[in-house]
């Protein structure tokens, strides 16, 4: 076991001042308390770090999102200005990709405003440094905390890759007739788990999905923020959202640490290790059709990637590859996205459109 110093005695503090905390509590301080917060301190991605991501793994995937908003904008319209807004940019691999492939496009390059949802400092630096040779052709970029801050009179494309599964969820056991939430404390030096009072409300098709014992995983924070996103949306937006998870609803939970590219007990590496729950998409689309008139598009990864065209992008970059340990590279990379036995469809994507387009893809 080893934890991270300062997190934990940031832990203990609030263990000892407010009493033991809920799994959404603890998501919140360890990967975003910010001095410590294990987004904070540091460039988590890659072979270096704790977990690689679609876009760090082939510049495919960046390239097919790209083709998916630009074939979406017009769509839409093409309206003359758009925020193309990232959540959760990582290195801004994804955002390079994407104007990578918009320089192609003049009149798309230019009605967008690229802006980046990010609340680390260290990551936001990598992004900026990452995006500067690809701003010239664009507006320059903008980072926001919140999407408050986005402006209300402008459509909005959205893209989020593995950033719902870092927003805290909570652990809810039913009890025969009680809910009691999941919590954790210190005994003995020790973090612990144990159950409390619950205070989270939970909706009927969640606990009708459980059985007495079983937990229950919700995520208000989660479907507060996509209340917010869609309400942000008007008729020329869309949203595309891809991470591990579900659309329907099971009992039992998800939440995972992941350090140096191995599971490991979430109390283990306090502050160390990457903490992520699958997304219920379920949950996501709900909130989501509370604004009037949102339609929700739902596939698997590896169909949306093969749908666009992935696999004959991956000829191209085959044909052009210098080496076979190139060509070996782009096969493998895209295999990884889209096969079963890996990305292909443990990973969802799902999108939000108001009325009905015929979205590419789904
Ligand atoms: N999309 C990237 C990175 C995924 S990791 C990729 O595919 O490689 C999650 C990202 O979300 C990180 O950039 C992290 O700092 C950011 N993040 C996590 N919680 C956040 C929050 N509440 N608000 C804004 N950004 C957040």
């Amino acid at each position: 076991m080893a934890h991270y110093d300062p997190l934990v005695q940031v832990l203990r503090q609030e263990i000892t001042a407010h009493g033991p905390v809920s799994v959404a509590q603890f998501m919140n301080l360890v990967l975003g308390h910010e001095d410590h917060g294990y987004y904070m301190r540091q460039d988590p991605f890659g072979q270096g770090g704790d977990f690689t991501t679609a876009p760090e793994i082939s510049q495919i995937f960046g390239e097919l999102v790209a083709g998916w908003l630009i074939d979406t904008w017009y769509k839409l319209g093409a309206p003359a200005k758009v925020v193309l807004l990232e959540c959760g940019p990582g290195r801004g691999t994804l955002m390079v990709d994407i104007l990578r492939v918009a320089q192609g496009v003049p009149d798309f390059i230019a009605a967008i405003q690229p802006t980046l949802l990010e609340i680390s400092p260290t990551l936001k630096a990598r992004q900026q440094q990452t995006l500067s040779p690809y701003t010239q052709y664009c507006a320059a970029p903008q980072w926001i905390g919140s999407i408050e801050e986005l402006p209300s009179d402008m459509p909005l494309l959205v893209v989020a890759n593995e950033f719902l599964d870092a927003l805290p969820v909570h652990h809810i056991v039913k009890r025969g007739d009680e809910l009691r939430e999941r919590k954790i404390r210190e005994d003995a030096e020790r973090f612990v788990w144990e159950e409390g009072g619950c205070d989270v409300p939970v909706d009927q098709a969640a606990l009708d999905s459980a059985k007495d014992g079983e937990v229950i995983e919700i995520s208000p924070q989660r479907s507060a923020f996509i209340n917010a996103l869609a309400s942000k949306m008007d008729g020329q937006s869309a949203a595309l959202l891809i991470d591990y998870g579900y659309r329907d609803h099971a009992a039992g939970e998800t939440l995972q640490a992941l350090l140096r590219h191995k599971f490991c007990d979430v109390l283990d590496h306090i502050g160390e290790a990457d903490l992520t729950a699958h997304v219920d998409f379920g949950a996501v689309m709900r909130a989501a059709q509370q604004a009037p008139d949102m339609h929700a598009y739902f596939e698997t990864q590896g169909e949306f990637l093969n749908r666009l065209g992935g696999v004959h992008r991956a000829e191209m970059l085959v044909n052009a590859a210098r080496t076979p340990q190139q060509k070996k590279d782009i096969i493998t990379g895209y295999h990884r996205l889209t096969h079963d036995s890996q990305m292909g469809t443990l990973f969802k994507v799902c999108a939000l459109v108001r009325g009905e387009v015929p979205l590419a893809g789904f």
